[in-house]
């Protein structure tokens, strides 16, 4: 579980079209990674992947099912973004529960996935704290907890690590990556990092102006770069 197809999909903000009509497919289990400068359309992907934002035009499928006119909630898919948006009264645990609350299951599987959780990301030791007493880094793991407990079918991130400092960052990614090698569950992720993109990703989307200018694996965007646009982008530090 966890593919997701994109068909002739088009956005557009009033006259503006953002998001020309594209096409692309992500298989079950890849981690793939959207990376492009400011304002190419990562995000608007992302939230219409996530059914946070209207298509213009298209479809969306997950699993084989048209997702298009699915709510978020029942897309089987959890989204962690750069702001943490972590309930600042609620403890870790609570903060954790909350999307399994909602979604009115017991107690007891509450508990036990908020502790499986908690386990894998080292939390259990933080569970009766609120956010204001932990770190970053924690708080981000926090929200990953978050998206864990609903066992999606794919996680989506959208720049989840930018308000964080280098080193975190750096842990944070390979915190990340070894989530996504234990669960292998496809994971989407959002970046202007091309670092975090070679470093991170099966699969590079590469974005210009809502045009996919390459899609490969980071050997072979750095290898075989298929323009000027995507050997400069890969190449140049940031
Ligand atoms: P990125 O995440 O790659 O930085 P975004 O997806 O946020 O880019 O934005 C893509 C383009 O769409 C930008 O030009 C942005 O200004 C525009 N945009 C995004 N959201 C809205 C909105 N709600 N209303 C109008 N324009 C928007
Ligand atoms: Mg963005």
């Amino acid at each position: 579980m966890g593919r997701i197809q994109l068909r002739n999909v088009t956005k557009s903000f009033g006259d503006v079209q953002v998001i020309p009509p594209l096409d692309l497919t992500i298989e079950d289990g890849e981690f793939a990674v959207f990376v492009g400068p400011s304002g190419c359309g990562k995000s608007t992907l992302l939230r219409m992947i996530a059914g946070l934002e209207d298509l213009t035009s298209g479809e969306i499928e997950i699993d084989g099912k048209i997702a298009t006119n699915v709510p978020p909630a029942q897309r089987g898919l959890a989204m962690v973004f750069q702001s943490y948006a972590l309930y600042p009264h609620m403890t870790v645990r609570k903060n954790i529960a909350f999307p399994l609350r909602m979604a009115k299951m017991s107690k007891a599987e509450t508990d036990q996935r908020v502790e499986t959780a908690a386990k894998s990301l080292n939390l259990m030791d933080y569970l009766d704290r609120k956010p204001a007493d932990l770190s970053g880094g924690q708080r981000q793991r926090v929200a990953i907890g978050r998206a864990i407990v609903r066992e999606p079918s794919a996680f989506l991130f959208d720049e989840p690590l930018s308000n964080l400092d280098a080193a975190l960052r750096v842990g944070m990614r390979l915190e990340i990556g070894e989530l996504h090698e234990r669960l292998k569950t496809t994971m989407i992720y959002v970046t202007h990092d091309q670092v975090e993109a070679m470093t991170m990703a099966n699969k590079i989307i590469v974005l210009r102006a809502g045009v996919i200018e390459q899609v490969g694996s980071p050997l072979e965007l750095y290898h075989k770069p298929q323009n000027e646009f995507v050997a400069g982008f890969i190449g140049s530090p940031k």
